[in-house]
């Protein structure tokens, strides 16, 4: 235990949470922004984490205490030494070495004691913790307090796992890319074998993890994902019925918890105001016309070949439209090989030719996706970046590659037809890009019918359709504002229930 910041717990009428985040940035900052939802709304929260994941969101949670909110985070630090870590490694991001990672789950291993100490100490009348801490259903219970799972997918990617789980439809087919639909599903979604996770097409020790996590869900209270109704409405009943649990969908979160530009800016791995560049991207897309420009990212895990950047600067360069592209070097002596300083050429020539603009590292996402000048996306369907286009109102190249990508990409792409697919054929492991890549002409071609005035319409008109559902969702009477003024209800009543018992 090391500090607090914020506010301080008032009286026992309050409900008090604790949300409880997985040590990495796509985990952290939508559970951050539910929890500062929760606050929103009047409990009382505090997020505990170490202390270099507290820093991607502290200045949003000194900005929500200055508004009066009832929200901190209590850190508590990372065991580095006792498990072998440089201190500051302590999450999994893109540039955690993979022989980190069992050692940081150590770390949290370590933890586990101090932090379900924590639960009690803090007080809380509810827990929200990452579907990553299967453990914490059971130091819910020990306490008598609800466990509510935050999910990082979507209903639909939860809904095709269950199904592939049930009925093994990739173990009915001849090939690894031989088509089979998903059995049981709203839609009749085809895939094949390559296109499954891993754990989903052979059991390994992930499929062990998973087991325990849907096990862990069925215990717990309910779940929590970043969704909202319109968005996959026959997949959030479709689960709740075949995982017989309750459900909510707060989204988009994004959305609700980030109304100022202040918000916006201070998300996650922002570097400090004022900064050149980020005044730079501005300028830049402000002098574009209305939906002209591309905005080519891939989430913040991803670090491509160097053969692979090669590919997208050629189809971007190629594709005739203005775009954004953040981006990541790889290995840099992969890159001399072939021949060096090949993206910082490309930078000053698409400069040169004001037509690109080059980020590098961490874009302000949902500043840059408002903005009036993008005209859709090049993504890899991670499914926050999923649930904030589809805010913003814009269709998709879709480039899946790890997760549960793929499924995202059904929904982009077959349910709600607002993304073009760039025809990733294989799952890959995290950052594992084996000798395949995706050539400039398949990325050009997508990209093409995705921007083209006629052929893109139908999807842009989609698209804005559903921003306007998103929109409507979180505001008085909306689908997530309703979810989560009756979940607060709910965990009220639970709470005062079990006042009254102790009472008795
Ligand atoms: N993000 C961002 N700037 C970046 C990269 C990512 O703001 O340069 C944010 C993005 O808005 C989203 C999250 O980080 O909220 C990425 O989550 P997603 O599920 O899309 O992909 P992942 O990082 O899990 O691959």
């Amino acid at each position: 235990m090391e500090k607090n910041y914020g506010g301080e717990v008032e009286s026992d009428e309050v409900l008090r949470a604790i949300f409880l985040p997985f040590l990495s940035t796509s985990h952290i900052i939508p559970l951050v922004d539910m929890a500062r939802l929760f606050a929103m709304h009047g409990v009382d929260v505090t997020i505990i984490t170490t202390p270099h994941n507290s820093s991607i969101f502290q200045k949003s949670i000194d900005l929500d205490s200055t508004r009066g909110r009832s929200i901190r985070t209590h850190v508590v630090k990372f065991p580095a030494e006792k498990v072998g870590l440089p201190v500051g490694v302590e999450s999994f991001n893109v540039d955690t070495p993979r022989e980190s990672h069992s050692k940081i789950y150590m770390g949290l291993f370590i933890l586990q004691n101090e932090i379900e100490q924590l639960f009690d100490v803090l007080k809380a009348d509810f827990i929200v913790t990452d579907m990553f801490y299967p453990w914490s259903v059971d130091a819910a219970a020990k306490l008598g307090i609800p466990r509510l799972m935050f999910h990082g997918a979507s209903y639909l990617a939860r809904s095709a796992a269950h199904s592939v789980e049930l009925y093994s439809p990739h173990s009915k087919v001849e090939s690894e890319t031989e088509k089979f639909v998903l059995p049981e599903l709203p839609h009749a979604l085809e895939m094949t074998r390559l296109q499954l996770p891993d754990w989903l097409r052979s059991p390994n020790p992930y499929t062990e993890l998973m087991k325990a996590i849907k096990e862990s869900e069925k215990r717990s209270y309910g779940s929590l994902f970043n969704s909202f109704y319109e968005l996959e409405s026959g997949y959030h009943e479709h689960y709740k019925k075949v995982m017989g649990t309750k459900s909510w969908g707060l989204g988009p979160v994004s959305l609700w918890a980030n109304q100022d530009a202040s918000d916006k800016a201070a998300r996650g791995l922002a570097k400090e105001e004022g900064g050149e560049e980020e005044e730079g991207w501005l300028k830049w897309l402000n002098s574009k016309p209305e939906k002209s420009v591309l905005y080519v990212s891939f989430g913040s895990m991803n670090k491509f070949p160097y053969s692979q950047l090669v590919e997208i600067a050629n189809a971007l360069e190629g594709s005739g439209h203005y775009f954004i592209w953040v981006v990541r070097k790889n290995n840099e002596a992969e890159a001399d090989q072939e021949g060096s300083g090949f993206l910082e050429e490309f930078e000053k020539r698409v400069k040169a030719s004001n037509k690109g603009f080059l980020i590098w590292g961490w874009a302000p996402q949902l500043l840059i996706l408002e903005n009036k000048a993008i005209g859709g996306l090049v993504s890899h369907c991670g499914w926050n970046t999923v649930v904030e286009s589809v805010n913003a109102g814009l269709p998709t190249v879709t480039w899946p590659l790890f997760a549960e990508h793929f499924f995202n990409e059904k929904l982009v792409v077959d349910v709600l037809r607002i993304g073009v697919p760039v025809g990733a054929k294989e799952w890959r492991q995290w950052n594992e890009f084996g000798s395949e890549i995706v050539k400039r002409d398949d990325i050009g071609n997508a990209i093409a019918l995705m921007m083209d005035e006629q052929e893109g319409a139908e999807m842009r008109r989609r698209a804005e359709v559903l921003s306007d559902a998103a929109k409507k969702a979180i505001q008085v009477g909306g689908t997530s504002y309703n979810s989560i003024i009756e979940l607060i209800q709910e965990l009220k009543s639970v709470k005062l229930s079990k006042g009254q018992k102790q009472h008795d």
